[in-house]
Formats: C-alpha cells, structure tokens, sequence
C-alpha cells in the first residue's frame, strides 16, 4: 500500500525526478543552458502566448531549477516556487511585484540587514510607506493595519536577536484586512517551521543558509500560491530585477537539501547544549535561543516550532569590547557573516550584518551594540564549547578582577 504523501525526508531527497525521464541518471542532470529551441517558428509563439507551456530562455525558467523550485515548495507545503540568485533576489522579486507608490508595508521591528536597508532607505524612496510595529504581540499588527496596507513581513526568528512572531494569528489579521503576509523563515527552514500551513501568503528564504548548507553559493527561494509566484517571476523576477538562479546552483542546492533534515537535527541538538553552557557561564550577561525555558519566545516557539533551531544571538558582561576580544580569542569558530554552514561561525552585528542601520535605528529596533550572533555549525560539540570556553576565560577572569 503506497501512502499519500511521503515523508518530509523522502520528498527532500526525491520528489519531482525520476531517474527514468533521464536515461536512468540517479542526479538529475544539470541543464546548462540560456535558451531553448523551438520546434517551429508557431510553437514559439505559442508558448509566448501563454497558449503552449515550454522552455523559452533561463531568466523565465530552466528544467534544473524546475525541479528546486518544485522540491522547495513541496517541503514548505506551498503550491508552488521560485529560484533565484540570493536571498536579496527573492526577498526585492516579490516586494517589487505586489508594491506600487502610496502602498504601505508593515514589518517587524528587527529585520536582517539588508532586507531593512531595502525596506526603509530603498523602498521608502519610491513612495511605499514602512511602518515598524513591534509583532511579539500580535495586537500591534492589528492596530497598524490600514486600507493601504499590502504586505506583512516578518521573520521568526529574527536575524540577529532571535525574536519570534506568532505566525497564524499575524497572518490570520493581515487576510481579515486583505494583506499578504510575508515570512523569511531561513533561521527556522521547513524541518522546524512551515508558514504556509498556519496561514502565511508567500514563505522566503536566503538559500545561501541552511538550504545550501555548505557555505559554497549564495542563492534565493520564494515559495507561495501558483498564481503568486507566476506573477512574481513574469513581474519582479523576469523583468525587475532579473536576479535568477544558475543551474548549476539549482543543483548544489538539491544536494544540500537531501540532508537537510538530519542537519537541522544536530544544529538544534548541538545549539541547545550550547546555549546552556553559555547561560550558566559568568562572563556572559544574557543569552537568546527560544529552547531556554525562561526565553520569551519559549512558550511560541513550543507550538509553532518542532526544535529550537541552531542560531544564538547572546551579551557578554563587558559589551562590545569583550565580546570583539573573546572572538579574537577563538581558535575553531570562524570569525564570518552568513550562517547555517557546517562551519561554525561567529559575528558582530552592529559592526557586520547589521551595519546597515544607524546606530539610532539599531537602538530603537532592539539590536544592542554588544551582541553576538553564533550559527553553531556541525562539529562536535564538546569541541565548539571547549573552543568557547577557552575564547570566555580571560573574560571571566577579568570580571573577577
Ligand atoms: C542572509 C539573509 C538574507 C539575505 O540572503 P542572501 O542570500 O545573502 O541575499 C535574508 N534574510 C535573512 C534572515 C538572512 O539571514
């Protein structure tokens, strides 16, 4: 008896291909190409009229990334998807394609760097209206909701301060007053949560993260209802902003996705311990991962999360300069931006990621100048936190002191 739908593991791995559509190949094959040859000067027209469906060039759509596109949606539980050349990509595709002049967007108050850049300093000059509310309570979004009101967007959790938004009861108000909700779920993926099934609109991710998961690309996906991303790839993607995937990508990212469950299972494993190592440590002044008990997203991240994910964002009792002179100190983590590789790796927000803001706009949205954002990678853990608790000691000491 064969069952409905197979399990997340078993799509990640094989849905949309069958090795005998190419020549028994096991990998589907890489369509390394920029066009495609009609069979006849009409069936091309055809295809252009919407009358045919086919290949027409890479920048509209490509067999490989096809197949991404279809894997991607099936594991977010979405109609339909779309590849495109970075998290950026996908994040401006579908902004560009549902905002026109006098619209008004309504986000949370901490976004990653560059998607707040592209909100408040980009979008903000061509005449859409950004408006800041704080989502941890919902009631904020209900409020702020207005007759221009197009989008929500949100992140949970959020980049880099782990905040987490309630993700059925937001979307369930931005469709009572006619607005999309928009969720970038890269720090969670679809192994931990899926925003379409409680009710978002469009789910986007940068690929580059834990999708990839091998620190090699830099790639995008949006995911939403067919009508949603058909628009969005003939509007923001084909003709806005042209940001599409290579195939070659597209591959690399099928193979990062077969074992993405298993890898999300030891990112969360590894960062729980770890969280709880640094929360009990003397030099470290407060830590934020929802798998602590006394974290305010906790009770949240237990309904709409299956695990706690493997991002930290956390304080060391001496700031920025302790937290500079700690990583400094470290020998194994890696001093870089990005996240959700098998590499663990450290940064400083307000210096790095985040540099995007003013100082003022990092105070008002709740990014202090002393945070550090870990992505805890793949190793052994005992290993990540011997490195740590050497790179704290001479923190701790000087605490002491
Ligand atoms: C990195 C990141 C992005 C941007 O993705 P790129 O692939 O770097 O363009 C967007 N949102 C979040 C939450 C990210 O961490």
């Amino acid at each position: 008896m064969t069952r409905q739908t197979p399990d997340f593991a078993t799509r990640a791995i094989h849905h949309g291909y069958d090795p005998q559509d190419a020549g028994g190949a096991l990998t589907p094959p890489v369509h390394m190409t920029s066009t495609f040859a009609f069979d006849s000067a009409e069936a091309g027209g055809e295809i252009f009229a919407g009358e045919a469906t086919g290949h027409v060039y890479s920048r509209i759509s490509n067999p490989t990334t096809d197949l991404l596109e279809a894997r991607i949606a099936s594991l977010e539980g979405a109609e339909a998807g779309l590849a495109t050349a970075s998290g950026m990509g996908a994040i401006t595709a579908v902004l560009w394609t549902f905002l026109s002049p006098g619209d008004e967007v309504i986000v949370d108050e901490t976004l990653y760097g560059c998607t707040f850049a592209f909100m408040r300093h980009g979008l903000s000059r061509f005449g859409v209206r950004i408006t800041h509310v704080d989502m941890t309570d919902p009631a904020n979004v209900e409020a702020a909701i207005g007759p221009e009101t197009r989008l929500v967007y949100f992140e949970t959790p959020a980049n880099p301060n782990m905040r987490l938004v309630d993700i059925a009861t937001v979307s369930a108000i931005a469709r009572h007053h006619g607005a999309r909700t928009v969720v970038d779920n890269t720090y969670a993926t679809p192994v931990l949560t899926r925003p379409i099934e409680l009710g978002a609109d469009i789910v986007v991710h940068s690929a580059t993260k834990y999708l990839g998961g091998h620190g090699d690309l830099v790639a995008g996906v949006a995911v939403g209802g067919a009508e949603d991303m058909a628009e969005v790839r003939m509007v923001g993607l084909k003709d806005m902003t042209g940001a599409v995937m290579a195939p070659l990508t597209a591959m690399l990212l099928l193979r990062g996705l077969k074992t993405l469950h298993l890898r999300m299972q030891r990112h969360c494993a590894s960062a729980r311990t770890v969280a709880g190592v640094l929360a009990a440590h003397p030099a470290v002044e407060a830590v934020h991962y929802p798998g602590l008990p006394d974290a305010p997203g906790h009770a949240l991240a237990c309904r709409q999360m299956s695990g706690f994910g493997g991002m930290i964002a956390f304080e060391l009792r001496g700031g920025y300069a302790a937290g500079a002179a700690m990583m400094n100190r470290l020998r194994l983590i890696a001093r870089a931006v990005s996240l959700g590789d098998a590499e663990t790796l450290i940064q400083h927000p307000a210096s790095m990621t985040h540099s995007t803001y003013t100082p003022t706009e990092r105070a008002a949205h709740g990014i202090s100048e002393g945070l550090i954002r870990l992505s805890v990678g793949l190793e052994g853990v005992g290993d990540i936190i011997d490195d740590l608790t050497q790179a704290l000691a001479p923190t701790a000491k000087e605490q002491a002191a």
